[in-house]
């Protein structure tokens, strides 16, 4: 069993935010693995590859030098914590993140990680490919309105201007690619607990996955 409570969900549900407050709440650490696919996309689209370029492809991802700071993001000395959440890395980011070659650098680089310490993981293949053995599997879900109405809220924060519609509509062609996909589709693993979130707080999520993980830990 490794030290690790994976945390698994469509787009939109409130994962990310979910995850940094269980971290907090733990005193663990926290593993972004969207941002990490996210990464990916934007250094694919500055340098104009695509998926069919293979050299470059390969060339690209055995020179990815990713890390992330706290709650920062780096590809190299570049902060991009900003630039992966642009919209054209969001449209870009589940075509990118399909491919295999692309998958087996970034759960590779997951796991290296996650074999030391305590880690929230958040992403889509966390419970069911990435880390089967962690202590504790939650799959978040949620209407897809209620995600929609709290991405459309964050966006707006931003300064980024969009409707409802459109939110629904990028929400609905994320889901489906990314549950559809032959590699690692987005599944709820056999042993994750189900909770879904469209009535509850953030801080109703994150006292239930913590009394779920003491459930699951013994008690501890
Ligand atoms: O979580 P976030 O919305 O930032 O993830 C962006 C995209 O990265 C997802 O839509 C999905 O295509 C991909 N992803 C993935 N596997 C993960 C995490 C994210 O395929 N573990």
């Amino acid at each position: 069993m490794l030290n690790l409570i994976a945390l698994d969900g469509p787009s939109g549900v409130g994962k990310s935010t979910t995850a940094k407050r269980l971290a907090d709440a733990l005193e663990w650490d926290y593993m972004d693995t969207g941002a990490m696919y996210r990464a990916v996309t934007l250094a694919f689209q500055r340098a104009g590859i695509t998926l069919e370029d293979s050299d470059k492809v390969c060339r690209l991802l055995s020179s990815l030098d990713y890390e992330q700071k706290g709650t920062s993001y780096y590809l190299g000395d570049e902060n991009i914590s900003e630039a992966i959440r642009s919209p054209e890395v969001t449209k870009g980011v589940s075509a990118i993140s399909a491919d295999p070659r692309v998958r087996e650098i970034l759960v590779n680089l997951q796991r290296k990680l996650g074999q030391r310490g305590n880690w929230i993981v958040d992403g889509r293949d966390i419970g069911t490919v990435v880390f089967p053995q962690a202590v504790c599997k939650i799959f978040l879900v949620a209407s897809p309105q209620a995600r929609a109405q709290r991405r459309l809220l964050e966006l707006q924060a931003k300064g980024i201007s969009t409707t409802i519609g459109e939110v629904l509509a990028d929400q609905e062609r994320r889901d489906h690619l990314d549950s559809t996909r032959e590699e690692s589709p987005l599944r709820k693993a056999d042993d994750a607990i189900e909770l879904d979130s469209s009535n509850l707080g953030q801080e109703e999520v994150v006292a239930k996955i913590i009394q779920l993980f003491k459930q699951k830990n013994g008690g501890k």
